[in-house]
């Protein structure tokens, strides 16, 4: 069964790429029935912090992308990693090396003066009929790995196709310091190795680390998984993504009014696809998903395609559900909500052409707050011709039923009683009921407001 896995390290926060191979890894594993593994890949400790591992899980949480196994965190497992290293060191497939980091480097810089690759000499690798030199007193070893010397080490990338890449170019990799602390690839192959992980879907900045990893499984005599190496997300301008792009942690977007659901179908067209399918469920898409169809070149962030979608599901949305979203949005905004229109019934009638909750919010605020008229605006649109015009809407008011037919009717009839156009009438109201020019259509937002507000208002700002 497919057993897939997300694998990050906690050292800031969930950003887009690790959230969409995150996605991928999932729905892989959620098409085949299998199992999603999170793995936090804490060991380097100057870098990772609980807060990091905090916004990882929420992220993930945001999302949806839920795991069937763990959270496994590396710092817990370091015994199983002693363990391997030991029987490592026990089947020959590791040695002790004793060389100091001052004569690692002078290595490496003779190597460089004679123009060759800088790379482990092997003075302390065990050959057979090779004398080792005598271990210096007292001097902690780290330990290597012995790494094939000769061959290549091939294997068909799901996304990227047939890689190889020569023994010759790897080195005999530290794998544990000379404390013992295992160091980043072996651990990442003894857990790949351990929670029996079938698929690793990562990003491609991990491609030189697999023939390392796979020359560790082969040694400890594992099965290899299959690899697929996600390219990177770029900015429209073929950059990395970078934060001049906008936000690039995955928790900004809730901040922005972002719905999870959005998200999850932007980042699953972002470097995979379906013919020509644009909107789809996380149903569908764990349906669909496959590997062949990942794109082997680079994918561009398009924030105006996520705002599109961000569209596209709220106007979806229950609006109960889009009520709790906007609520504390629109309470720091200082929205009074006492004797204001019901919440969501603005929210069905705003909600059309809003990207984002917070839009949502701003735009409904228009309800909930004390109309101040720009006192020009109301000379320019307030002219002689139309007060006689205001004043008897207002009359109509007291007597009409209070739905947005009705309301319509009389402003049709105050219309053409004095010959106005229908701007000329409803500029004023706007101005005087909501405070602005552009709100939704007059009529529903004087049916929101209520016969009360409104006759209140015109005789505030009319007289
Ligand atoms: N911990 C690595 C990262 O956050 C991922 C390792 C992997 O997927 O193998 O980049």
């Amino acid at each position: 069964t497919v057993r897939t896995r997300f694998a990050p390290s906690p050292t800031g926060y969930l950003h887009l790429g690790g959230a969409r191979t995150a996605l991928f890894s999932w729905a892989y594993a959620r098409h085949f029935g299998g199992t999603f593994i999170l793995r936090i890949e804490d060991t380097d400790l100057e870098r990772s912090t609980p807060e990091a591992v905090q916004a990882i899980l929420e992220g993930m949480n945001w999302l949806g992308l839920h795991h069937d196994e763990g959270p496994f965190y590396q710092m817990q497992r370091m015994d199983r990693y002693r363990e391997v290293v030991a029987q490592m060191l026990q089947a020959g497939t590791a040695y002790h090396c004793y060389c100091t980091p001052e004569e690692v480097e002078a290595m490496r810089e003779r190597q460089r003066t004679l123009g060759e690759k800088p790379r482990y000499d092997g003075t302390w690798r065990p050959e057979a009929g090779k004398t080792l030199p005598s271990v210096p007193e007292g001097r902690k070893p780290v330990v290597r790995f012995k790494n094939p010397l000769d061959g290549d080490v091939t294997w068909n990338d799901v996304v990227k196709g047939q890689i190889t890449i020569s023994n010759r170019e790897l080195d005999d990799l530290v794998i544990a310091r000379p404390d013992g602390t295992p160091t980043y690839n072996f651990c990442v192959a003894v857990d790949d190795w351990d929670m029996k992980i079938t698929h690793v879907i990562r990003g491609d900045d991990h491609v030189n680390n697999t023939p390392r990893q796979i020359n560790i499984l082969r040694a400890l005599g594992a099965p290899l998984p299959e690899y697929g190496h996600v390219p990177m997300i770029l900015g429209a301008d073929g950059e990395k993504l970078s934060k001049r792009h906008g936000a690039v942690s995955v928790m900004e977007y809730p901040a922005q009014g972002f719905l999870p659901e959005a998200m999850l179908n932007y980042l699953a067209r972002l470097g995979w696809s379906h013919g020509d399918d644009e909107i789809f469920s996380m149903e569908q898409f764990r349906e669909w998903f496959d590997l062949d169809h990942l794109s082997k070149s680079p994918a561009q962030f398009n924030p105006e395609k996520l705002a599109w979608l961000n569209n596209h599901y709220i106007k979806l949305a229950d609006n109960a559900r889009l009520e709790a979203l906007v609520r504390p949005v629109m309470e720091r905004e200082g929205a009074q909500f006492a004797g204001a229109p019901d919440l969501q019934a603005v929210i069905a009638l705003m909600k059309e052409r809003t990207n984002t909750i917070n839009e949502l919010a701003d735009a409904a605020m228009l309800f909930y707050r004390q109309p101040t008229p720009d006192a020009a605006l109301v000379t320019q649109h307030v002219t002689d011709v139309v007060k006689p015009a205001l004043v008897q809407f207002a009359t109509q008011c007291k007597d009409i039923e209070w739905n947005k037919a009705a309301i319509s009717a009389a402003m049709k009839e105050v219309l053409a009683a004095h010959k106005l156009k229908m701007p000329q009438l409803a500029m004023p109201l706007r101005l005087f009921i909501t405070g602005q020019l552009q709100t939704p259509a007059i009529d529903a937002v004087l049916e929101l407001f209520g016969r009360e507000v409104v006759l209140a208002r015109l005789e505030q700002f009319a007289g």
